[in-house]
C-alpha cells in the first residue's frame, strides 16, 4: 500500500501544473519585477498575470492584492497594520476575534493586548461556530477591527461571515464618530479550496490566503486590502506592493499562487463532490468504532475535514502508530504537537479533556481516493484496540 496522506490542512502537495508554471521563473526568467529593462519587465508581466488571477478569484481590483510570505504574515499585516495606524494617532481602540482562530491571529491579538490595546475573544458554540449575536454583544464604540476565520483549521467549522459583515455594516451606519473605522478581517486559508471567496459578497475589508494550502508553493500568501482602508506597513525600505509590503517580489511563488487559484476555481465543484464521498465513507466506518465521537457539525463543515475523538486512546499515540503504518494524520491540537495542553479549539467547544486528548484530524485533499479508506480504517481500528488494551 502506498503511503496515505490525510493531513492536507497542514499543507498540500505542489500541483504539477503549478510547478510547470513556476519553473521558468526559477530558471531562465530570473528577472527582478522592479527592474525597468526587458528581463525585469517579463517578470513583472508574470506577477501582473498572477495578480489579475488572484483578483478575479476574490472579485476585487488587482491593486487590492498584496503579496506576502504566507498567511501568518498576511494576518499580522492586517491586524498590526490597523493597530499601528490608530495607535500612532493616539486613538483608543478595541479589537474583536474568536477563541478558535489560528495562532497567527490569536498570538498577534495577545501581543496587541501587551501593547495596550483592548481585545475581546468571542465564544463559539459546541460545534465550533461563532454566533453573530456573540460578536454583536462584544462590539464597542471604539472597536476598529473584527477578525474571524472563514473556516476553522482543526474542526473545519464554517463561520457566518456574511452575517457578521452585515452586522458590521449596520453598526457602522449607527456610529456617531464616522472617522473611526470598523474593519472586518477574514482568515480564509482553509476555505479557499472549497468556499466562495468573493469579497464583495462576503463583505470583508481584509482577506488572508496562503499558497501551500491550495497546492501552491510554501512561503507565499496574499492579503486582500480593500481600497481606502487605513493601514500602516510592518516593514519599510521599498516601494513594492504599494509600499505596504516592501521587498523584492517572490516572482515564482506569486506565479505559483496565481496558477493555484486558477485551478481551485476551475476544479472546485468536482473536488467538493469527490471529497464529500470519501468523507462520508470514512465517517460511516468511524461511527462504528466504540467510544468515538465527531467534533463539529458535518452540516456546517468543510468537505475535507473530519475531527474525531477516541476515548481511552491518546491522539499523539494514534498519530505515531498510524505513521508507522504509512498514514499521515494530525492530532486535534495540530499546532501544539508536543504539548499536553488540549487544543484551544476543542476547549472553546467545551469538549471534555477525556475526549479532546484522543482527538485526531483527518484532512483530505486532491490526491486522496476512496480506495484508501478501507486500509486506513483497518489500521486505525487496530491502533485504537492496541492503545486501549495498553491503557490503565
Ligand atoms: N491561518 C490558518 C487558518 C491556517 O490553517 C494556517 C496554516 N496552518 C495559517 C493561517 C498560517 O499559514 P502560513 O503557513 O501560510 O503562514
Amino acid at each position: 500500500m502506498k503511503p496515505i496522506y490525510f493531513d492536507n490542512s497542514a499543507t498540500t502537495p505542489l500541483d504539477r501544473r503549478v510547478l510547470a508554471g513556476m519553473t521558468p521563473y526559477l530558471t531562465k526568467e530570473f528577472g527582478n519585477s522592479g527592474s525597468i529593462h526587458s528581463v525585469g519587465q517579463r517578470a513583472l508581466a508574470a506577477v501582473d498575470g498572477a495578480r489579475d488571477k488572484t483578483a478575479d478569484f476574490l472579485n476585487c481590483d488587482p491593486q487590492e492584492i498584496i503579496f506576502t510570505a504566507g498567511a501568518t504574515e498576511s494576518n499580522n499585516l492586517a491586524i498590526q497594520g490597523v493597530v499601528n495606524y490608530f495607535q500612532k494617532r493616539g486613538t483608543k481602540i478595541h479589537l474583536i476575534t474568536s477563541k478558535i482562530e489560528h495562532p497567527s491571529v490569536l498570538e498577534v491579538m495577545k501581543e496587541m493586548e501587551k501593547r495596550g490595546v483592548a481585545v475581546s475573544y468571542a465564544n463559539v458554540d459546541n460545534s465550533g461556530v461563532v454566533k453573530t449575536t456573540e460578536i454583536a454583544r462584544l462590539i464597542r464604540p471604539e472597536t476598529v477591527l473584527i477578525s474571524v476565520m472563514y473556516a476553522n483549521n482543526e474542526v473545519g467549522s464554517i463561520q457566518p461571515i456574511e452575517e457578521i459583515a452585515s452586522l458590521i455594516k449596520t453598526e457602522k451606519a449607527r456610529r456617531k464618530t464616522k472617522d473611526l473605522a470598523l474593519y472586518f478581517h477574514v482568515d480564509a486559508v482553509q476555505a479557499v479550496n472549497y468556499l466562495n471567496c468573493d469579497v464583495q459578497k462576503l463583505g470583508t475589508d481584509f482577506l488572508t490566503m496562503s499558497g501551500h494550502k491550495i497546492y501552491g508553493p510554501k512561503g507565499i500568501g496574499a492579503l486582500f486590502v480593500r481600497r481606502g482602508v487605513k493601514i500602516e506597513p510592518l516593514y519599510f525600505g521599498g516601494h513594492q506592493e504599494y509600499a505596504l509590503r516592501p521587498g523584492t517580489l517572490n516572482v515564482a511563488g506569486i506565479v505559483g499562487l496565481g496558477k493555484a487559484v486558477e485551478l481551485v476555481e476551475k476544479e472546485r465543484s468536482v473536488a467538493v463532490l469527490k471529497l464529500k464521498k470519501i468523507k462520508r465513507a470514512i465517517m460511516g466506518a468511524l461511527s462504528k468504532i466504540p467510544e468515538a465521537r465527531f467534533n463539529g457539525d458535518a452540516e456546517r463543515q468543510l468537505p475535507n475535514i473530519i475531527n474525531v475523538s477516541f476515548r481511552r486512546a491518546e491522539g499523539e499515540s494514534i498519530l505515531m502508530m498510524l505513521d508507522m503504518a504509512g498514514i499521515a494524520v494530525s492530532t486535534g491540537s495540530a499546532c501544539s504537537s508536543g504539548s499536553l495542553e488540549p487544543s484551544h479549539v476543542l476547549s472553546a467547544m467545551r469538549i471534555k479533556p477525556e475526549w479532546s486528548h484522543g482527538s485526531v484530524r483527518i484532512s483530505l485533499g486532491r490526491c486522496n481516493s476512496e480506495a484508501e479508506v478501507d486500509y486506513f480504517i483497518k489500521k486505525l481500528k487496530a491502533v485504537i484496540l492496541k492503545l486501549r488494551s495498553m491503557a490503565p
